[in-house]
Parts: C-alpha cells; sequence; structure tokens
C-alpha cells in the first residue's frame, strides 16, 4: 500500500505528548513537541511498557547490568529483579521497528530504561552504583533497524543546535522519502544533491564532494544500479548532516553565496553583507541575520539555481531555528 507522505509523520514517545502513561501516571509533555514542531509534523506515539501489558500506574523498572561490569547482558525489571520485560520490550522494539516505513523520524524520552536513546543509568548487579552507558530497550531496536532514520531524545531537544539539526534532518528526509516513493532515476538524484549542495556543504566540505564523485562515477554508465547507488547516497548524505555545523562552515557557505551577487551589489551593500558573516562567524550575531540580507537580495536579484538551495530555507521559517545560534 502507498504510503501518504502529504504531512511529515514522527514517531514519538507518548509521554512527551502528555499522555499519562509514565509508572506514577503523570506525562512528561515536551512543549517544543507538541506546540510548536506539532503544528507542521503529525505524530504516531508509543508507550511500550503500556503495550507489552504493563498497567498505569505501575512499579518503576530499571536496567542491570548482569554478571560483572563489563557484561553486555542488560535485563529490564523492577529494582528487586522481578517482573523480568527484558524480552518483552525487545520483541514489541522489534515489531514496531518493521512497520514505520511512514515515519521520518523519531524522538523518543530521554533516561528511560525502554525509550532512552543514551546514556541511560544501568545499575550494577552487584555491589552500588551505576553507569550511564544504556540505550532503552525499545529505542534500541527501532535505531537497530532503521540507521538512517533521523532519531533525537526530549533533554537533547533543549540543546538550539541539537534541535535545528534534528528538524534539518527530519525535512531532509523526508524530502528523500518521497523521491524514493515517486520513482528513483538518475535525473532526480543529481537534482536532489544539487538542491543540498549548500546545506551539505555547511556541514561537510568534503562529505559534499564524495557524495558529488559518488553520483557521477556510479551512475555514469548506461545500466547503473541506480537503486545500489541511491542507498549509498543517502546514507552518506545522512551521515553528512548529522556532523555538526560549526559557524566557521556556515560562514564559508554565507560567502558561497555572497558570491553570487558579486556583480549586483554596490561596494557599501558588499562591504555590510561582509561585516554580518563575519559577526556571525565571531558569534556576534545569529545566523538568521545574514541569511535574511542574502534572501532579500535574492528577491532583488533572482537567480533560480540559488533559490533552489534547501540551505535558504530547509524547514518551515516559523520554527525559528536559525535565531538560536
Ligand atoms: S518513557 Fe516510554 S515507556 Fe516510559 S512512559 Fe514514556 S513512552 Fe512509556
Amino acid at each position: 500500500m502507498a504510503i501518504n507522505r502529504q504531512k511529515i509523520t514522527l514517531g514519538i514517545s507518548a509521554c512527551l505528548m502528555g499522555q499519562e502513561v509514565r509508572f506514577d501516571r503523570s506525562h512528561k509533555k515536551s512543549n517544543f513537541c507538541v506546540n510548536e514542531l506539532g503544528k507542521h509534523v503529525q505524530y504516531k506515539s508509543y508507550c511500550p511498557e503500556v503495550a507489552i501489558g504493563l498497567p498505569v500506574p505501575r512499579a518503576t523498572i530499571r536496567q542491570t547490568r548482569i554478571g560483572d561490569n563489563d557484561s553486555n547482558i542488560i535485563k529490564v525489571s523492577r529494582p528487586d529483579g522481578s517482573g523480568d520485560v527484558t524480552d518483552a520490550l525487545t520483541e514489541y522494539g522489534q515489531n514496531v521497528a518493521t512497520k514505520i516505513d511512514d515515519l521520518s523520524g523519531f524522538i523518543f524520552t530521554a533516561k528511560s530504561p525502554s525509550c532512552g536513546m543514551e546514556r541511560v543509568k544501568v545499575y550494577y548487579q552487584h555491589g552500588k552504583g551505576a553507569s550511564s552507558d544504556g540505550v532503552g530497550l525499545f529505542a534500541k531496536e527501532i535505531m537497530a533497524a532503521n540507521p538512517l532514520l533521523p532519531c533525537e531524545e526530549s533533554g537533547r531537544l533543549n540543546d538550539p543546535l541539537i534541535k535545528e539539526n534534528f528538524v534539518l534532518r527530519v525535512y531532509a528526509y523526508h524530502q528523500w522519502q518521497c523521491l524514493v516513493d515517486s520513482g528513483l532515476s538518475k535525473h532526480k538524484l543529481f537534482d536532489f544533491h544539487s538542491q543540498y549542495k549548500y546545506l551539505i556543504m555547511s556541514h561537510s566540505n568534503q562529505a559534499y564532494r564524495e557524495l558529488g564523485r559518488l553520483l557521477g562515477d556510479g551512475l555514469k554508465e548506461a545500466d547503473a544500479d541506480i537503486a545500489n547507488v541511491a542507498g549509498a547516497y543517502i546514507a552518506g548524505f545522512m551521515n553528512a548532516l548529522k556532523k555538526k555545523a560549526s559557524r566557521k562552515s556556515h560562514a564559508n557557505t554565507l560567502q558561497h553565496l555572497q558570491g553570487y551577487f558579486s556583480k549586483q551589489l554596490t561596494k557599501i551593500e558588499k562591504q555590510e553583507l561582509t561585516e554580518q558573516i563575519d559577526e556571525y562567524r565571531k558569534g556576534l550575531i545569529p545566523l538568521i541575520v545574514p541569511l535574511t540580507l542574502i534572501k532579500h537580495y535574492l528577491l532583488e536579484f533572482p537567480k533560480p539555481y540559488l533559490a533552489s538551495q534547501k540551505y535558504l530555507e530547509p524547514y518551515p521559517a516559523e520554527l525559528k531555528l536559525r535565531y538560536g545560534y
């Protein structure tokens, strides 16, 4: 059955949506997820603990490392070891993981033994103390089976850079999913790469060059295996976007964009834009400032190739994600 991708769909831990499904019948409603991002995407919520039959309210469960401190055997149960739900959570996660082709991202609840994406507390079976190197059993299965799927957790989304990066990856991945649904072709792959040129460059110049080479070499023969090349391309593409875009790399990208107007801008206008890019590089103003000026010049001096660049608006501007860094 064809997937309806008109609206971006994200998976989310149910308690982040405000559902009272936690052990103490509380929720962990995320204002950003529900009231901000929620205006632009739709959610499918999952509470793995309720899904495997645990009641609300319920006794708390936690991860315990079985055996010595280096052991990789983790069990999830009540603190006294009773009520082991390790297999049930893992099986539920595996089951959901195969049925989420319609999702373009997933937001998990931080620190949960079921939903935490990283740094989940793991108690030592013998002796006191705990390490913070666990992964929630449900989240682990979702991420393992869908390595390209953009995933984040609630606590980390308070960081403006991480939040921006997650939303950026969701929108890019969704566009890729739509492209694949519409049928792959050489032209569509080159076109996608072209639209994302400056966005990829803002994360990694090297990745942009390598991805370009991958398409150029992989698709040059008439009988090229397009699906194979596309698989390698999207893996490299999503990996590149995961890399933090620094102020320096953004500033370099902005300079490239500035170059499109070298013939039209007056000396004073060029100087003003150069100063803004420089101030952004130094951390004195947010990215939105020089970008707004570039967009203004783009309206004044239309350039179709530049206008097609995802870098200029990779997600809805109302999310205001470029004001914070
Ligand atoms: S963190 Fe996950 S398992 Fe726990 S209440 Fe929220 S959705 Fe349910």
